[in-house]
């Protein structure tokens, strides 16, 4: 395993086989994480980024089987943030020492373009030295180019599965993998720094699909992955469904960064919500950036995608303080900056 840890950090590449070996065996997974820390701090230091992440509403037009918000689950009390209540938890957040501002939610047809534009013109203008992440989903290639314009810097859209009946597995029919890598390859061309990803222990996910997914990580070589553990929600067709692996997601991560070095990691809510310190120990595994809840309290619990989610103790933006104590326990240190993906070409 040495060797192929080795090789793998060398090359940044190894074949499908030893992939398969790499997530699936039992070996000492410290030498893993070893050398995927001694990569990210070659490039990224002891440094941490932070994204304070809203999440702007749970109303979703899609039925994604996994996802607890989906459209069928009517036991979800919907809400949708104002744009003043958006602007407030930017505020928050400011203060507090962010400079990335994520807007996440599920589908909302209430928040049409003109609407998203001004919201983002305006957190634009009051935070200037920010940068604007937006995660809401697949939308046609003019929306993007809108929102790009009205000054979104960076997207976030898993492409959940680079297979695609394992894609069907997941989602109804209305959607395709076909769709949501399109919308991948729109936000890259537009400009944005782009953020895929996927979860780890879907139901019906198999190692070779993992390995489809690096591959297709490799291709189209995004700037962000966002991986965590699949969480059930008693509320989805996937209610018998158990958690993804913890270990699973620690390797992958270790995997992910000695592939990509540069990649922007984050050590997501999912692995701190499935694992004590769970975050720490994504950092440890490789992740160089955390995305506390910024949202505003009352809301915070109905995003739920999943059951049990994270949202108050360390999880919670205001609780940065601990969270810097924690991550310097562990030899790492938050710092104030955008955190942009440490690339050649050049950044708006
Ligand atoms: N509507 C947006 C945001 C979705 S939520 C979009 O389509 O991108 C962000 C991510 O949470 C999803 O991409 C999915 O990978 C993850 N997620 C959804 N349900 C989950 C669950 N039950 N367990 C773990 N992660 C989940």
């Amino acid at each position: 395993m040495r060797e192929i840890i080795e090789k793998l950090k060398l090359n940044k590449d190894v074949s499908d086989n030893e992939l398969a070996s790499l997530i699936d065996d039992n070996y000492d997974t410290e030498l893993l994480f070893q050398a995927a820390r001694s990569v990210r701090e070659e490039i990224y230091g002891k440094k941490i980024y932070i994204r304070g992440l809203i999440e702007v509403s749970n109303y979703c037009k899609n039925d994604c089987f996994y996802c607890g918000i989906r459209k069928s689950n009517l036991t979800v009390n919907r809400f949708r943030l104002t744009k003043e209540e958006i602007l407030s938890c930017c505020k928050t957040g400011y203060s507090l020492g962010f400079r990335t501002f994520v807007m996440q939610g599920g589908e909302d047809m209430h928040f049409t373009d003109d609407i998203i534009c001004d919201i983002l013109r305006e957190v634009k203008s009051d935070y200037p030295d920010c940068a604007v992440t937006l995660s809401l989903g697949e939308k046609s290639y003019e929306s993007y180019k809108a929102y790009f314009d009205a000054g979104a810097d960076r997207y976030l859209l898993r492409h959940e599965t680079a297979n695609n009946s394992h894609y069907q597995k997941l989602h109804p029919s209305a959607m395709s993998l076909e769709n949501r890598k399109e919308c991948l390859y729109n936000l890259r061309e537009i400009g944005y720094q782009v953020g895929s990803g996927f979860m780890v222990g879907s139901p019906y996910q198999t190692t070779e699909n993992i390995i489809e997914d690096i591959r297709f990580l490799q291709d189209f070589n995004p700037h962000m992955v966002g991986i965590g553990p699949y969480m059930t929600h008693s509320q989805t067709p996937f209610a018998n469904h158990p958690n993804g692996s913890v270990d699973k997601t620690l390797k992958l991560l270790a995997i992910i960064r000695l592939m990509f070095p540069k990649v922007l990691l984050p050590a997501t809510t999912a692995l701190g919500t499935a694992l004590q310190e769970g975050r720490e120990k994504g950092i440890l595994a490789g992740a160089n950036v955390i995305m506390p809840n910024l949202s505003p309290k009352d809301t915070r619990k109905l995003y739920e995608i999943y059951e049990n989610k994270l949202y108050t103790g360390d999880e919670a933006a205001e609780a940065l303080h601990n969270l810097k104590n924690s991550m310097k326990k562990i030899g790492y240190e938050i710092v104030v900056d955008r955190g942009d993906h440490n690339s050649k070409t050049p950044m708006k």
